[in-house]
C-alpha cells in the first residue's frame, strides 16, 4: 500500500478521532486494527452506557488527572468537552448530561457511539483494516516509515500514529502492544499499573458479604500509617474485594503504594455524619426508645440486612443479649466498628478488571502541541498509551478523543507544510 499520508494503529476513540480529523483536513488515511471490529472498549464504557465526557470547566477537569494532567492542556484547548458533544451531534449521535456533569450517549447504548464513529470513518472514505494486528513499527534511522503487520506485510506512510491504548481489559484488544513498540524504538515507559480497580483485603471477607452495597460512607486511604486521601460515597463487597465507586477512586494511589511495597490500609466510616459522641448518644437513644430490644435488633436499626451478621461477628457481640445490658466497653466496640473499620490491603484486581492503565509512554518524550514523538521522526501518539490517566466520570475518554483530534490536526498541518515546501522546492529555479 502506498500514497498514505497517515497510518493510524488502533481503532479506539483516540485513533478514530485522529483519522477523522486528518481526513477532514484532506489527508489520505488508513487505520489498522487488530480486532475484528473497532472500539470494543468504547462499546462497553460507562457500564455499557458510554460516559463520553464531563462538563466540568477546564481547571476542575484537569484536577481529575494524575500529575501528568497538564500535558493535556494543549489537547483540551484544541478540542474539549463541548467540541466533542458538537462533533457527535453533527455525526448524528445525541448525548445527555447527567449528575456530576457526566455526559452519556442519549440512547443509553455506548455501542451507538461506536457505530457513529464507524460511519464517520466510512463516510470519509478512510480505509479501515480490521483483524490486522501490527507487530512492530518500521523505524529506519530514527524515522518511522510505517508498520509491519503480524503476517509480515509492511504498510508505509508519511506519518504513523500509535493509538493502541493501555493494558486494561485485554479482551477488548488493548494488550499493551503499542507500549512495547514505543519502548523498542527508544521511548521511556512509566511502568504500567492497573488503575480504577477493586482492592483486596488481607483477611478474607465472609461469603455473606458478597454483593453488599454501602451508601453514604467515607473511606480513608492510609499509606504507611499516614492519610493519603479520603472519599465519600458508595462502595460494595464483591468477590472478596472492596469495590464500588469510592474504592475505585482510591485505587490509583493504593496500587502505586502496593507496588512500592508500602503498607496500605483502608479505614471505613459507616456513619460519617455522626462523630463518636453523637453516635454513642444515638445508640443510647435507640436502646432507650426500644425497651427490651436485643443487640441484633439494635444493629438492625443502623445497618442494611447484609451487614448485620458481619457486624456481630466482628465485634464479638451476642445478638440475642439485651442491648440495655451492653457494657460501655461493648458499646465502644460497636462504635469503633462503625467509625473505624480497618482493612489492610494486600492486592488489587487484575488487568482484566482494571478500567484504565496508569503509566505508559513518558509525557516528557511527547510534544504536547502535536503529540509527536521527540525520539522518532514521523511518529505520533494519542490516547491511553501515553502516561495519562484520570478518575471515572468521562475524563479518560475525553483525553483519548482530544489527543486523537489534536494529533490528526497537527499531522495534517505538518504534511501540508511538507507538501508546500516540496512544491516550492520544485518551482525554484
Ligand atoms: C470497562 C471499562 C469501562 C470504561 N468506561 C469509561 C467511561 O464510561 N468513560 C471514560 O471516560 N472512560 C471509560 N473507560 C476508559 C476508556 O474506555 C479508555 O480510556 C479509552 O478507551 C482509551 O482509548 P484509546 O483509543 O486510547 O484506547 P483503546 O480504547 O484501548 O483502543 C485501542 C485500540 O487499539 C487496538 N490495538 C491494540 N494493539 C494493536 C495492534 N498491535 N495492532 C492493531 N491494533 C491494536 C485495540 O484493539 C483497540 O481497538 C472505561 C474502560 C473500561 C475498561
Amino acid at each position: 500500500m502506498s500514497g498514505i499520508d497517515l497510518l493510524v494503529v488502533g481503532a479506539g476513540p483516540a485513533g478514530l478521532l485522529a483519522a477523522i480529523k486528518a481526513a477532514d483536513e484532506g489527508l489520505r488515511v488508513c487505520i489498522v486494527e487488530s480486532m475484528a471490529k473497532p472500539a470494543r472498549k468504547l462499546g462497553i464504557a460507562g457500564k455499557g452506557r458510554g460516559n463520553l465526557t464531563n462538563t466540568a470547566p477546564l481547571p476542575e477537569f484537569l484536577k481529575h488527572f494524575n500529575r501528568q494532567g497538564r500535558f493535556l492542556k494543549a489537547a483540551f484547548a484544541a478540542f474539549f468537552s463541548q467540541d466533542l458533544v458538537d462533533f457527535f451531534e453533527r455525526e448524528g449521535l445525541k448525548t445527555v448530561e447527567e449528575r456530576g456533569g457526566r455526559v452519556f450517549v442519549a440512547s443509553g447504548r455506548a455501542t451507538d457511539a461506536v457505530r457513529c464513529l464507524h460511519h464517520a470513518v466510512e463516510r470519509r472514505g478512510i480505509r479501515l483494516l480490521t483483524s490486522s494486528p501490527v507487530r512492530d513499527l518500521l523505524v529506519i534511522d530514527k524515522s518511522c516509515q510505517g508498520v509491519t503487520l503480524i503476517d509480515g506485510r509492511k504498510l508505509t506512510a508519511a506519518r504513523t500514529l500509535l493509538a493502541t491504548g493501555g493494558m486494561s481489559y485485554p479482551l477488548t484488544g488493548s494488550t499493551g502492544d503499542g507500549i512495547r513498540m514505543a519502548k523498542n524504538c527508544g521511548h521511556t515507559i512509566v511502568t504500567p499499573l492497573p488503575s480504577l480497580v477493586a482492592l483486596k483485603p488481607e483477611k478474607p471477607l465472609p461469603d455473606s458479604l458478597q454483593g453488599a452495597v454501602i451508601k453514604n460512607l467515607s473511606a480513608e486511604l492510609r499509606i504507611n500509617g499516614k492519610k493519603e486521601a479520603a472519599e465519600f460515597g458508595e462502595m460494595a463487597f464483591l468477590d472478596g474485594y472492596l469495590a464500588g465507586p469510592i474504592m475505585i477512586s482510591l485505587s490509583r494511589a493504593a496500587v502505586q503504594a502496593l507496588h512500592a511495597e508500602q503498607q496500605v490500609e483502608i479505614i471505613l466510616d459507616l456513619k460519617p455524619a455522626l462523630d463518636h459522641a453523637k453516635l454513642d448518644r444515638r445508640l443510647l437513644r435507640e436502646i432507650e426508645s426500644n425497651r427490651g430490644i436485643d443487640i441484633a435488633g439494635l444493629v438492625a436499626k443502623l445497618l442494611p440486612a447484609e451487614l448485620r451478621r458481619y457486624c456481630l461477628d466482628q465485634t464479638g457481640l451476642n445478638g440475642s443479649r439485651r442491648a440495655d445490658q451492653m457494657s460501655a466497653e461493648q458499646r465502644k466496640a460497636l462504635r469503633l466498628w462503625f467509625k473505624q473499620q480497618q482493612y489492610t490491603i494486600v492486592g488489587h484486581a487484575a488487568w482484566e478488571q482494571a478500567i484504565v492503565t496508569a503509566g505508559g509512554i513518558a509525557t516528557n518524550e511527547v510534544n504536547p502541541n502535536t503529540l509527536a514523538s521527540k525520539i522518532v521522526a514521523n511518529l505520533h501518539f494519542a490516547g491511553e498509551i501515553i502516561d495519562i490517566d484520570a478518575d471515572t466520570g468521562g475524563y479518560n475518554l475525553q483525553a483519548a478523543f482530544s489527543t486523537g483530534w489534536l494529533a490528526g490536526q497537527a499531522i495534517a498541518t505538518a504534511i501540508k507544510a511538507g507538501n508546500k515546501n516540496r512544491s516550492e522546492d520544485r518551482i525554484q529555479p
